[in-house]
């Protein structure tokens, strides 16, 4: 079982066929991952923006390796030091409320959308207002919040207390608001549908529509939290603070872990008995994201997002430039999307083939979303592999 066409074929015959995987991955080390015939990528994917630190970053190999030989896991019947620290520093970075840790980002806007439905239900409002083209993950709930019909076609009847709107446009808000509606939820950056930040003007909008209606406002950080945006999170990047917002993804580096960050006022919604997790927030996954956050502290990966971002949204411009059917650089920090006219899935094929991984968000974007501490020499080589794919897709470089 050493051979990647061996492990293919095995993982075909009893895996679901939820993806479509393409390399076989073995190991992995800061930006770069090896295949199992020693084949080298640069690895733009990063875990799906889970590896902010680097793959194997070596403070969070240790933590887990130190966490594993004392206590892997308590349940929440019982305290534990590593959760209560977390907790401590999500907070002092964000909103100074408290915390709640499960184990996925589907899971963590399960219970955003709970701690939402709880506050409201008094006053008989559960409604919660997201936005086209938005993503939130895949359980029933999840999938009647993303308004994407990709996502939800085949599983209806889909859970009902969910309207939607035109993403960066308040005036769509505003019309779907009622006297069910509880809270309005959005990524600050969309990610999956398409790497699209938000205006300021949307974010300011949303705030005071918020402040005015009595509504909570709720964000998703689970693709632009942990420093993707040259900000801890993706919100910071404008001048408002949400009510409550949720974290998964790079959170504890590839060791599952969701959680939901509640400003003051909505911190004691949830009382015992009313939400719970088995895992979320055990002494092992809250011990890697201590590390994580620790790294990216101590890396100074903020500043660096937003510098390294800067440098690759300039390379990819030449692109834009360059041919006619790349059409725009979009995003914030090192969450970038490339527009393409054509399939984005033939460009994240190509860049593989020169030993690049990527990946599509939605039809038309090629998603990068590299580890934060990317070297430069790993960046420009990544861009000269761009280059290539992109001369092999679109032919000839147009003057
Ligand atoms: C990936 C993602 C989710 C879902 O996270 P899972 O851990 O796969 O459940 C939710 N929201 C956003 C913005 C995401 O990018």
């Amino acid at each position: 079982m050493s051979k990647s066409t061996d492990i293919a074929e095995l993982f075909n015959q009893y895996v679901m066929h939820t993806y479509a995987p393409t390399a076989t991955l073995v190991s992995g080390s800061g930006c770069k991952v090896r295949d199992p015939d020693r084949m080298t990528y640069l690895d733009f994917t990063a875990g799906i923006a889970v590896h902010n630190v680097g793959h194997c970053h070596p403070k969070v190999v240790k933590a887990i390796q130190d966490q594993s030989e004392t206590l892997v896991h308590c349940s929440n019947l019982f305290y534990n030091a590593n959760q209560a620290l977390l907790a401590q520093k999500l907070s002092k970075l964000s909103l100074g409320g408290k915390c709640f840790f499960c184990n996925s980002g589907a899971e963590a806007n399960e219970a955003m959308v709970k701690l939402a439905r709880a506050w409201g239900h008094e006053k008989g409002k559960y409604e919660v207002i997201t936005f086209q083209n938005c993503f939130h993950g895949r359980t029933l709930a999840m999938v009647s919040a993303t308004a994407q019909t990709k996502v939800q076609k085949g599983f209806d009847p889909l859970p009902i207390g969910f309207a939607y709107a035109e993403y960066n446009n308040l005036e769509s808000v505003k019309a779907a608001i009622n006297d069910k509606t509880v809270a309005i939820m959005l990524e600050a950056v969309q990610g999956e549908g398409g790497v699209l930040p938000a205006t300021e003007e949307f974010m300011v909008g949303i705030r005071k529509l918020c402040d005015e209606k009595g509504l909570m406002m709720l964000c998703d950080e689970v693709q632009c939290g942990m420093g993707r945006t040259g900000k801890m999170f993706g919100w910071q990047h404008y001048p408002v603070k949400p009510d409550a917002f949720t974290l998964a993804k790079a959170l504890a580096s590839g060791v599952p872990m969701g959680a939901l960050v509640a400003s003051p006022a909505f911190s004691d919604v949830f009382q015992p008995g009313m939400h719970a997790s088995t895992f979320g927030g055990n002494p092992l996954a809250s011990a890697a994201a201590l590390a994580v956050l620790d790294v990216i502290e101590e890396e100074h990966l903020l500043e660096q997002a937003e510098k390294m971002g800067a440098l690759f949204m300039e390379g990819l411009n030449q692109f834009v430039d360059k041919f006619e059917q790349v059409l725009e650089v979009r995003g914030k920090g090192l969450m970038v999307g490339l527009v393409v006219e054509g399939s984005a899935k033939e460009v994240v094929d190509a860049c593989r083939e020169m030993g690049l991984l990527c990946c599509v968000a939605g039809q038309h974007v090629v998603r990068f979303v590299p580890p934060l501490n990317i070297k430069e020499d790993e960046m420009e080589e990544a861009l000269d592999m761009i280059s290539d794919a992109l001369d092999q897709v679109y032919g000839e470089e147009e003057e």
